[in-house]
């Protein structure tokens, strides 16, 4: 909580709205003349729009690729300071050491988010966001 110069209170989460912004992200395979293991095909891809894994068509991943990424990709949606690794790293490799796997993150757009709209507190929820008109 603010408060304002004639005392009133203010919360600064409603003063901004409840809303946050998120990247959307873009996890491309890449070899770089690195002989792969497993089935990675170079410029193979798939996108990360809010929650969603977004694949075209005939796009895949290795699932032992896809958990080494996975648990990096809400760190790589949210606002980082530019001296965060995390803001300046962007390629993990295939969990096998003996492949030449690597999977780069690359972010891609904003994307605005309200709070009330994906949060699960019963007291602060309301319809959730891919229930509203235009959302996925
Ligand atoms: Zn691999």
């Amino acid at each position: 909580m603010a408060e304002d110069a004639d005392g009133t209170e203010r919360d600064s989460a409603a003063e901004a709205g409840d809303g946050f912004w998120l990247y959307d992200l873009k996890v491309e395979t890449v070899l770089d003349g690195r002989t792969p293991v497993c089935r990675h095909i170079e410029g193979e891809s798939f996108a990360v729009e809010g929650e969603a894994l977004v694949f075209g068509k005939g796009q895949r991943i290795s699932m032992y690729a896809l958990a080494a990424v996975l648990p990096l990709l809400p760190a790589k949606q949210r606002l980082t300071s530019p001296n965060d690794w995390i803001s300046t790293d962007a390629e993990v490799a295939c969990p096998d050491p003996h492949c030449g796997g690597r999977f780069r993150i690359t972010r891609t757009k904003k994307r605005w988010f309200s709070h009330s709209e994906t949060t699960g507190l019963p007291d602060q929820r309301s319809t959730p966001y891919w229930l509203k008109e235009g959302g996925q």
